[in-house]
């Protein structure tokens, strides 16, 4: 079959959830994708922050076939040494103390603001908690994480989610403040939001939040599914800021394309939530994807991706700033590290798919800003073709 096929195909088989891009995607090499018909692609996707490694990387291919050979699944009722030495090493990356796996991000999501209500539920017995979100905020598509998301659009039409969610808007600690009540059990935000706009929290409004947390023992959630794993050059982005959360929230690179998440605490929270028969999961810390996290944990270090990213991102700060001050229509560059947007004054749709016609993969986050969230071994090279082929995209 030949692309067209094979999307009339995907077309009438799978449900209409997603408006495609009409490639049909093959394998990938480094920095570079491929489809069917052997076009070549820069991406500056990585499936959504997800392939921080780069494709076909060799040493994380082998450890996942290894793997395959010797136990793929076993469940929960046992222990698996991937499972062991993967928890081992994201507590030692993150300093946080218990870890949960889960199977994608909105699962960990889901988790973390299970631990938060049990947490508080044991120490007061009531039923009624409430849990602070930002506008604009992305927790995923579940349920629960639906009821955290800031986004109305998203939420309408599956009314009604879980209950006692108020919102705040991130950067105005007042805002937050003014949420808070004596049955507040947790404040849940990106460190920096990926959806909404590619916008960091501030260090003083994180500060500001951690403090009133720490004052009225409301539990900090910070979700690192996206900003995490070294994109923002700090394994986790809180990092950054000499503060901690209670609870955090992982996956997007955690498996770096094989399906993991997790939640991770303090022991404090570790002690005082969840326990034997409040939470579970069939697939989730299997040891196939755990295989691949402590694989990718492992080759973090030894490849020095965090430095990588340290060395690039201002170089592509600067290249997107120039891009900016070129063209009127780009009104702001925001971001961190290797997770950049440009903001501009009208839809980026056909921007991105002009790209994408010359070998360029780029993704929007919102209608009109481009985002930029590539594989975090790119090299300065990479980031000078995006931007003579984005440049070249944009016109005047
Ligand atoms: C992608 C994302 C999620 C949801 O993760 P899934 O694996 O798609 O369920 C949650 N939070 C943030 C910040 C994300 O970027």
């Amino acid at each position: 079959m030949d692309m067209k096929e094979y999307i009339e195909e995907a077309e009438s088989a799978l449900l209409h959830t997603y408006n495609r891009y009409q490639i049909v995607l093959d394998r990938g090499e480094g920095v570079h994708l491929y489809d069917i018909e052997g076009k070549e692609y820069l991406d500056f996707c990585a499936g959504i922050a997800v392939f921080a490694l780069g494709y076909h990387n060799r040493e994380y291919n082998d450890a996942l076939k290894s793997q395959i050979d010797k136990l793929i699944h076993t469940s929960n009722y046992y222990y698996n040494v991937p499972a062991i030495e993967a928890a081992k090493s994201l507590k030692k990356a993150s300093g946080m103390d218990r870890v949960f796996f889960t199977n994608s991000g909105a699962e960990a999501v889901e988790g973390a603001v299970k631990a938060a209500r049990k947490y508080a539920y044991l120490k007061d017995g009531r039923t009624d908690h409430e849990i602070i979100a930002m506008n604009h905020s992305f927790h995923g598509r579940t349920m629960g994480a639906l009821a955290v998301t800031g986004n109305p659009k998203y939420r309408e039409a599956f009314e009604p989610l879980i209950g006692n969610i108020r919102f705040a808007d991130l950067n105005d600690f007042e805002s937050v403040e003014r949420q808070v009540t004596d049955r507040t059990c947790a404040i849940i935000l990106e460190t920096v939001q990926g959806e909404g706009g590619m916008v960091p929290a501030a260090e003083e409004f994180l500060k500001s939040v951690r403090a009133l947390c720490d004052e009225r023992d409301i539990l900090l959630i910070l979700d690192e599914i996206q900003c995490g794993m070294g994109r923002t050059g700090y394994m986790f982005a809180w990092q950054k800021y000499g503060i901690k959360p209670d609870i955090m929230t992982t996956a997007k690179a955690l498996g770096c394309g094989v399906p993991i998440g997790a939640f991770l605490m303090t022991e404090k929270v570790g002690q005082n939530s969840l326990v034997a028969g409040d939470h579970g999961t069939t697939y989730g810390g299997n040891p196939l994807a755990c295989a691949a996290a402590q694989k990718v944990l492992e080759l973090f270090e030894k490849n020095r991706i965090i430095e990588n990213v340290r060395e690039v991102a201002p170089y592509l700060e600067k290249r997107l700033e120039e891009l900016k001050d070129r063209h009127g229509c780009i009104v702001e560059r925001r971001g961190t590290g290797l997770m950049q947007g440009l903001k501009f004054d009208r839809p980026v749709g056909e921007y991105i798919s002009r790209a994408l016609e010359k070998g360029l993969i780029l993704i929007n986050a919102g209608a009109d800003i481009i985002r930029f969230v590539p594989p975090l071994i790119i090299t300065k090279d990479d980031v000078n073709r995006m931007i003579d082929i984005l440049d070249g995209c944009i016109g005047s």
